[in-house]
């Protein structure tokens, strides 16, 4: 197993499974005001729209640090192909509590609990809503969602950073380095040597 070390915090990870760090992804995701749109925001209910959508569930808006720490350690990045390739972070069920709920178009208020946890565009403009997990694989087998590619640096296998072919490391502007010869405060979570 590769790792490499974020060059902002100094976190360790291993980039084969996550493509940006995963503290400075849950720290941005912590601090976004606009995680919970109105769409999507159960404290707005009843509240009717032209289209099937998910609320997240009050639980999610009293406990979203302990949501996203979960999501971040449990979840993985998805390309969303139904909305221009952009990235997309999706955590299967149970959350924790249920991480939501669906409301059918026309309807005001939801119909049925789901547990999984989608956070969109979640680098740049993330914002949450919920999701089921048998849902997301049948549209995962339809192509309404892909994994992300490897990055396309000669024999690199760390994913390519969201959004773009390269991955953190060979970016022209790198967020990590490779932990080989790293900072030796790092050293004690060093695998065995
Ligand atoms: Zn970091
Ligand atoms: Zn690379």
């Amino acid at each position: 197993m590769t790792f490499v070390i974020c060059n902002s915090c100094s976190k360790r990870w291993d980039p084969a499974r996550d493509p940006a760090c995963p503290q400075c992804t849950l720290e941005s995701w912590k601090s976004e005001p606009n995680l919970v749109r109105p769409k999507h925001d159960p404290r707005k209910l009843p509240r009717a729209e032209g289209q099937f959508r998910t609320v997240v569930s009050f639980a999610f808006v009293r406990d979203t640090a302990a949501f996203l720490q979960h999501a971040i350690e449990n979840g993985n990045w998805f390309i969303s192909n139904r909305h221009q390739g952009k990235p997309c972070h999706f955590t299967p069920g149970p959350v924790q509590d249920f991480a939501g709920s669906g409301i059918p178009a026309g309807e005001s208020m939801p119909s049925w609990g789901m547990d999984g946890l989608l956070i969109a565009d979640p680098v740049h403009n993330p914002h949450v809503m919920a999701d089921d997990e048998p849902n997301f694989e049948a549209e995962y087998s339809e192509g309404q969602f892909s994994s992300l590619p490897i990055c396309s640096e000669h024999c690199c296998d760390h994913i390519a950073y969201p959004g773009e072919r390269l991955c953190v490391v060979h970016r022209s502007e790198p967020l990590a380095s490779t932990a080989a010869g790293g900072s030796p405060t790092q050293r004690d979570e060093s695998p065995d040597e």
